[in-house]
């Protein structure tokens, strides 16, 4: 795949401020690319020098492998699309939509067409006459959505676009960006600080911490092999435990018996945490489980979400409980209660060590 973007050594500093400590990134065409982290780890930043609203201190930002820099933002073939949707109030819906055009000096029927085709995009199309004031929270994101697409840009700029949506909504508009991405061809690339939205949308994540990329791969392989204890927990809550590497297995800070950790990684006695998703932890009654099999302890709290139950496990020794996710669907569930005594057990090869 070829790189529309190319970013290479982007600093930024505001005083004293590090935002962008040395940025090397390639975005490549056709792809939804999430840019996630931490609130001022930097990555508005980042859009906004993409747009063009801000110049780095120091690098290199290409397009088709030419100068960015030098171009002024409305001569970019970048749109944005902003997180106030920023519509305006006195114009109908297909009139916020076709003034991009008009200002560049498209008229008649040709720019009928294209407002029509853009609001077609995101089905809109009952509502062209329609003020922002009259739409609902979704359709005025669409109506920005629609504004940002009609000029047909090699890169759509989205941040954080789906925080002012309520759950139901943000989960079908997450669907929705992605059947437009696809169906538009146009490369997206979106910021936001919920692992989950890059997880479900993104084709690509770099995950960021403190103006550098703490971890640049697919959804996959962040959630799967996790490069550092910042990454493993950014991507979802996941139990750390820090110990040292063992012969057979993990020796735990506070604990005398070894658990399950993937074999021949690290030369024993290497400091590391392992790291285990809580989906990945069996639970069993304590009664049903042969003594020395499993990390016993003992239910501390129990939340029902549906889908999920979550235990939190107090094991004696470990600094945190455990967290275990069990699906309630899945199997017949062993009757869990507050205080009960339990066995944990995972899989060697489904935990990770981590030395970063
Ligand atoms: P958020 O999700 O909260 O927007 P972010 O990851 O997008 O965070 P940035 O907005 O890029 O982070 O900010 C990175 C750092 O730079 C922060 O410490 C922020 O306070 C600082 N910063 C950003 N813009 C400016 C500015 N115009 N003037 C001064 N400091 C700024």
């Amino acid at each position: 795949m070829t790189a529309l973007i190319g970013i290479g050594g982007v600093e930024k500093a505001f005083g004293p401020v590090t935002a962008l400590a040395g940025i090397e990134l390639e975005i490549r065409e056709n792809e939804f690319f999430a840019l996630l982290g931490p609130s001022g780890c930097g990555k508005t930043t980042l859009l906004r020098i993409l747009a063009g609203f801000e110049t780095p201190d120091r690098g290199r930002i290409t397009l088709d492998g030419k100068d960015l820099i030098a171009i002024p933002p409305n001569r970019r073939p970048i749109n944005m699309m902003f997180q106030s949707y920023a519509l305006f109030p006195h114009m109908t819906v297909e009139g916020n939509v076709a003034y991009g055009l008009e200002m560049e000096g498209v008229r008649g029927a040709e720019l009928k067409r294209r407002a029509a085709e853009a609001l077609a995009l995101v089905q809109l199309e009952g509502v062209a006459g329609r003020k922002p004031h009259l739409l609902s929270g979704g359709q005025r994101q669409r109506v920005a959505l629609a504004r940002a697409l009609v000029k047909r840009p090699r890169l759509l700029l989205l941040d954080e676009p789906l925080a002012a949506l309520d759950k139901k909504l943000r989960d079908q508009m997450r669907l929705e960006l992605k059947r437009l991405q696809h169906g538009t061809g146009i490369t997206f690339l979106i910021v936001t600080h919920d692992q989950e939205e890059a997880l479900v949308m993104a084709d690509r994540i770099a995950l960021m911490d403190q103006g550098r990329i703490a971890q640049l791969g697919s959804p996959r392989a962040l959630y799967e092999e996790p490069a550092s204890r910042f990454v493993a927990d950014f991507i979802g809550v996941t139990n750390l435990i820090e110990g040292r590497v063992a012969a057979q297995g993990f020796a735990a800070d506070g604990l005398s018996r070894l658990l399950p950790a993937p074999p021949g990684v690290l030369a024993a006695g290497t400091p590391a945490a392992l790291a285990i998703r809580p989906e990945r932890i069996r639970v069993r009654p304590a009664a049903a489980t042969a003594s020395g099999q499993g990390l016993e302890g003992r239910i501390e709290s129990i939340a029902y979400l549906g889908q999920d139950l979550i235990l939190h496990v107090r094991v004696a020794g470990l600094v945190r409980p455990l967290v275990a996710r069990l699906g309630t669907g899945l199997e017949s569930l062993p009757d869990m209660t507050e205080g009960a005594s339990v066995t944990c057990d995972w899989t060697a090869e489904r935990a990770r060590l981590l030395t970063n």
